[in-house]
């Protein structure tokens, strides 16, 4: 975070078709750096649906979204993208010398001639709890992510909710926070199994405490928490001390910056041509769930179709010296070499 990066093609979203955009791009030499809010890459399939199987990525009969996104990364492996994970494109910038610079909330900038707006559903973001007047603690004692795990260390905290990422930050930050509550309104989690046993464990061996309760108010002076009261059905209203609030109720897509990068939007999608998936700004192009065309179909294959596409319309900005040679795979000997390992 914060430092300054050049290269031939910006990804905003590490969703299945950004993913994918880097190994067409790779194809080409074309080398590409990913932006994600998310703290993982797989977007959608990652977020919403790891476990479910989706049976219509052509030749694989049924493939998990874990799985999908696993495979990827590991497709795309040999070319080498860097990521750029927990945080979120919040800028864009035409350079004096006719490059992009893209700039992220934690002040990361990159430039490069091309920029591939793969954003899907639009940026995850959390979801706020339900809680009159969180908002004077946001940001400074109230956080919906980790984004620096190590911002959390000797802190007293209590982390509210009952998915995967209320579950991993608990197990997490159990070594290095100074004290660890967990609330959730009911005893069942929707986490992996192996979590939830594991927090189960360190409630036993007195580690963490667990309550089943609802947190109803904040209790603090100037953005600082002190304690939170919650209620809980079997022993009513009573108070938590501690110094941070970590709540996970969950995440929804919004468009978020993109809304404002200038490119012409139909429905919170972003317009583009069907040669090259370029959008209205010459050099940006866009992929996935959030191009908007004639008979677009929000599936994986269309964005997969998308980003070989978008890709040779890519090379012509990042070598304008030089002739497109199409080449299959099947006798790409570099890529050969790379893939059996010789
Ligand atoms: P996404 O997967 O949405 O990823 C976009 C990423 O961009 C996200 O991670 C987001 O955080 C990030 N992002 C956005 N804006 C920013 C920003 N400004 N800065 C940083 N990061 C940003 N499709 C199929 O083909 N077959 C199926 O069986 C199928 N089943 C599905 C089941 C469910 C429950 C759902 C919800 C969807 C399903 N889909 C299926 C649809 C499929 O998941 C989407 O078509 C696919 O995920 C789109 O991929 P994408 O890469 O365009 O975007």
């Amino acid at each position: 975070p914060g430092e300054a990066y050049e290269t031939d093609v910006i990804i905003i979203g590490a969703g299945p078709c950004g993913l994918f955009a880097v190994f067409e791009l790779g194809l080409l030499n074309i080398k590409a750096h990913v932006v994600d809010i998310l703290d993982k890459p797989g977007g959608q399939c990652a977020e919403l649906y790891p476990e479910k199987p989706i049976l219509d990525i052509p030749a694989i009969k049924s493939i998990t979204g874990d799985q999908l996104t696993k495979q990827l990364l590991d497709q795309i492996e040999p070319f080498e993208p860097a990521f750029h994970l927990n945080e979120m494109a919040v800028g864009l910038e035409k350079l004096d010398n006719g490059k992009w610079k893209v700039q992220t909330d934690l002040g990361t900038t990159i430039a490069a001639p091309v920029i591939c707006i793969a954003a899907g559903g639009g940026s995850f973001q959390p979801k706020k709890p339900p809680i009159p007047g969180v908002d004077d603690f946001e940001g400074q004692s109230v956080f919906y992510a980790v984004r620096q795990r190590d911002a959390f260390k000797g802190k007293s905290i209590v982390i509210a909710g009952g998915g995967d990422s209320a579950l991993d930050w608990t197990l997490n930050l159990q070594p290095i926070a100074e004290k660890i509550t967990l609330i959730h309104r009911r005893p069942d989690f929707r986490a992996a199994p192996d979590s939830v046993d594991k927090m189960k464990a360190l409630v036993e061996a007195g580690k963490i405490d667990f309550h089943v309760a609802q947190i109803k108010e904040l209790n603090g002076e100037s953005g600082q928490i002190e304690s939170v009261s919650v209620e809980s059905k079997e022993d009513g209203a009573y108070d938590i001390a501690c110094n941070t609030l970590l709540a996970f109720y969950g995440l929804t897509m919004k468009l978020g910056p993109i809304a404002d990068f200038g490119l012409n939007l139909v429905e919170n999608r972003i317009e583009v041509d069907t040669e090259k998936f370029e959008t209205s700004a010459p050099g940006i192009f866009c992929i996935g769930d959030m191009a908007h065309y004639p008979g677009k179909l929000k599936l994986i294959l269309s964005g997969f179709h998308e980003s070989a596409l978008m890709s040779h319309g890519a090379f012509h900005y990042v070598f304008p010296d030089k002739k497109l040679k199409f080449q299959h795979t099947t006798s790409a000997k570099d890529l050969q070499a790379q893939v059996s390992g010789n």
